[in-house]
Parts: C-alpha cells; structure tokens; sequence
C-alpha cells in the first residue's frame, strides 16, 4: 500500500513523496481515513511508530477548506513538553510546506510577542503545553470556542506529568461538536476514564 489510497490531498502526498516516503506506516494506514471521516480516534502507539504524520497529515487535508480568525484557532494539538510541541510543529512545516496555513506554537522558553502576533493574525493550528496554554487564556489572548479538532499527544505522559486536570479545563472550553484524536502509548485506567469521557463513539487504533 503507497500514501495515495488513503483519502490525502493531492497537496499532501506530494509533500509527502518531497520528504521520501513511499509507505505509511501501520499507524498511518489505519489512522488517517478515520480522521478524514472526522472520527474521534484512540491511538494508542508509541514514539518512532510514525503517529505524529498519522494526524498532521490528514489534519492538513481538512484544513485546505475554511480560514482561521483572529485569536480563534481552528485545530489545537497539546503536547506535554515543549520538545514534543516543537516537533509536531517542524512536522508541519515539513508537510505544510504547500499550504498556506498559520501554524502557532504556544510553550515556555518562547516570547509571548512572537507567539500572540501569530495568534492574533489566526492560527490554523496551535500546538501548546497545557499551562502556556491557560495562562494566554486568562490573559485574553486565545479564544478556544472555534477549535474543530482536538489532538491530545502522549496522554500517559500528561498523566505523569500532572497535566490531567489542566487538560479538563482546557476541554471544558472548547465546544462539545469537535473531532477528538487521542494517542497514547499506554492505556492506564485514568485514561481509559478521559477517553470515555471526552470522546464520542471513538475508532480505537493500536500498533
Ligand atoms: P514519530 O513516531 O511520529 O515520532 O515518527 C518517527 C520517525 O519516522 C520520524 O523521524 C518520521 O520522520 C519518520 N516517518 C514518519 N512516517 C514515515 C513513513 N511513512 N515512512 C518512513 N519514515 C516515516
């Protein structure tokens, strides 16, 4: 199986053949046509398995159609630590480098003035840690109420981290009609809890 079976714009699987992949991986093939029916998806897989382009790349594709408006991002994915967050955020330029897409990147060790300009032109996308993330909320400067897709990345590692109560917050701004895509490597009772909570009728992937 090559990438172009699988429901990805044209714009997509060219950046994709740009970059020298000839094969999605098992995450990728089962992953992608479920996010572009606009599934709420469970993943659970680990780091190096290829899961970061399972949902940059179809979230790419349902971003060509609609524009974002200022300070309301239109997709927001949350990584635990601002590593993670910047790499899921090189995996957009990587992929994104046909689309003309505002990608907004919101974690500690950044300066509020780069990362608010962005924010307030319209973020197609806003890849944050969940406490940047509240702490630009309460200051105004982000309105969660236009957010089509939520990507929660490495939610065992959120969990370790302490993140899980800013997490409930964070989803209790955003509007209930979204798609939700959930990964993990493990799946720990606490976790099963949020997915039962926070997704709706969720395809569940494991590699
Ligand atoms: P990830 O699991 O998202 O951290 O990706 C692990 C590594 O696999 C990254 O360096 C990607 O660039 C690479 N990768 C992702 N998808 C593919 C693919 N379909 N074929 C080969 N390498 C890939």
């Amino acid at each position: 199986q090559d990438f172009s079976g699988l429901g990805l714009s044209s714009k997509v699987t060219d950046a994709v053949a740009a970059a020298g992949y000839t094969k999605p991986t098992d995450i990728q093939a089962q992953a992608i046509p479920h996010v572009l029916e606009k599934k709420d998806l469970i993943g659970i897989a680990q780091t190096g398995t290829g899961k970061t382009a399972s949902f940059v790349l179809p979230m790419l594709t349902l971003l060509e159609s609609g524009r974002a408006r200022a300070r309301m991002p239109r997709t927001l994915i949350l990584e635990p630590t601002r590593e993670l967050a910047a790499q899921v955020h090189e995996n957009f330029e990587k992929y994104g480098k046909n689309h003309r897409l505002s990608v907004a990147l919101l974690i500690g060790g950044v300066s509020f003035e780069e990362q608010n300009k962005k924010l307030d032109r319209g973020a197609d996308v806003l890849i944050a840690t969940p406490g940047r993330l509240l702490d630009q909320f309460d200051r105004g400067r982000v309105l969660l109420t236009g957010v089509d897709i939520l990507v929660i990345d490495e939610a065992d590692r959120m969990l370790d981290m302490g993140f899980i109560p800013d997490i409930e917050r964070i989803i209790s701004l955003l509007p209930p009609r979204r798609q939700t895509l959930f990964f993990s490597a493990t799946m720990p009772p606490e976790i099963q809890k949020l997915t039962a909570r926070f997704l709706r009728d969720p395809v569940k992937v494991e590699v």
